[in-house]
């Protein structure tokens, strides 16, 4: 048991659940992770076992299967998942973010089809916002699904799905004009479709292709995809919720809870990356002592550590507040926000505490050095966490003149 990143006042069921996953990421993903990332390979083996903890289903409630588990136990596990290979977090979390989705937004019909599936890890969920001209201008989305009786059909392109090929359930943010008169604002007239396929590439399903994974500097194994519809037939009881546009909305909320998730994902790379360079330090000496004993080495190590233990506590509160019924866009935003910069800097302090040998592909910080700027950018850049963070504020703090 690690002395920093310690969460107070946890369930015996929560310690429980935390113990089996840490045991897991020891055993199972440490071990492969960098020969498997290096080799851009999907981790099947530990995805499968995985699912045999149940992890693909820890907060859907249990009558659907799931273990019912609150966000705050589900991003603990993310953390440790994290420590051990980032990629294996993004596996689980696009899959959490459409089953949190449908809960929370879904009709019956479409809960009791899909989530006890999920539950098993059998569908696999990826979620799809953006496409090649936009990511952070949701509000700027061109994909659209035009009626057709008791149909939609949708057309467009889609940019960025993590899990996009191994996926069977996609929630896709479309257009659709429906009922909607002509100057509605443009996040009233955005619809989740959700859309089933088979795993794979190529045409996946009459009218969606999935045309193969993008090639990326860091988070391999996991699949990223572009999306493409052309003439994708979905019938009307496959929108999410049953009614059209309230589709951004619904994504927000998923993403509220995602950006937890990008900052539980933070603190656990940046604590594997202080592990590995607490450790190197005591072991690497330069003028007759291990670097860990120059003043400027330790310093490095205090900074780090100052850093692991501050996002891992924003994280938390983020996590609480939200479990707790309150509003948590603030409390998500600073998390996701102050954890992946934190992240970004620690990952970096551990690679010049390894000198030379941390630009090696033989040492593991080369890959968290690759892998921690993603989380700069998913679940919304750093400006767009400032924006809600900043406008959050001024609601709070507003002007009493
Ligand atoms: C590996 C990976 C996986 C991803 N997975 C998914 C996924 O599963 N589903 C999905 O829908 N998307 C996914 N994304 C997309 C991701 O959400 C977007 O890349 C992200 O939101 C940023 O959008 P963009 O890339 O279009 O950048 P842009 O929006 O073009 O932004 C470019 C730059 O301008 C800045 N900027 C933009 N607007 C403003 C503003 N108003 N003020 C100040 N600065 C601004 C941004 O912060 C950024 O620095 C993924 C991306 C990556 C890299």
């Amino acid at each position: 048991m690690s002395r920093l990143a310690q969460t107070a006042d946890l369930t015996d069921v929560q310690r429980e659940i935390l113990s089996t996953v840490r045991d897991f990421v020891d055993k199972e993903i440490l071990p492969v992770a960098t020969e498997l990332e290096h080799r851009d390979e999907y981790p099947t083996r530990i995805v499968e076992g995985l699912k045999e903890l149940g992890l693909f289903g820890l907060m859907i409630p249990e009558e659907y299967g799931g273990l019912g588990e609150s966000l705050l136990t589900y991003a603990l596990c993310v953390e440790e998942i994290a420590r051990g290979w980032m990629s294996v977090s993004g596996i689980v979390n696009t899959h959490f973010i459409v089953a949190y989705m449908l809960k929370q937004h879904g009709t019956q019909e479409q809960k009791d089809t899909f989530l006890p599936r999920m539950a098993a890890g059998e569908v696999r969920g990826a979620f799809s916002m953006s496409e090649p001209g936009l990511g952070s201008d949701v509000s700027a989305i061109t994909s659209k699904g035009v009626r057709e009786g008791d149909e939609f059909v949708l057309d467009g392109q889609k940019m960025w799905l993590t899990n996009g090929g191994t996926s069977t359930l996609v929630a896709v943010l479309c257009r659709s004009d429906e009922g909607h008169p002509e100057g509605t604002a443009p996040h009233k007239s955005m619809t989740t479709f959700l859309v089933e396929k088979e795993p794979g590439f190529g045409e996946v399903r009459p009218g969606l292709t999935i045309p193969g994974k993008i090639d990326k500097m860091g988070y391999k194994g996991v699949d990223t995809t572009e999306l493409i519809m052309h003439g994708l037939r979905i019938p009307a009881n496959r929108v999410l919720g049953g009614t059209t546009g309230r589709g951004f909305y619904q994504m927000m909320d998923g993403v509220e809870v995602g950006r937890v998730n990008v900052a539980a994902r933070g603190c656990g790379v940046a604590q594997r990356a202080f592990e590995l360079g607490v450790s190197y330090a005591q072991q690497r000496e330069t003028f007759g002592k291990p670097i860990a004993q120059h003043q400027a080495i330790q310093f490095k190590l205090a900074e780090m550590a100052t850093k692991v233990e501050a996002a891992h506590a924003m994280m938390v509160n983020a996590a609480r507040k939200k479990d707790s019924g309150e509003r948590n866009d603030l409390e998500a935003g600073m998390a996701k926000y102050l954890a992946s910069e934190y992240c970004k800097e620690v990952v970096e302090d551990a690679f010049r505490i390894h000198g030379g040998y941390g630009f090696s592909k033989e040492y593991e910080i080369e890959r968290l050095y690759r892998e921690a700027p993603m989380l700069l950018i998913g679940e919304g850049t750093a400006e767009i966490q400032k924006m809600i963070i900043g406008r959050r504020l001024l609601e709070e703090y507003r002007f009493q003149g």
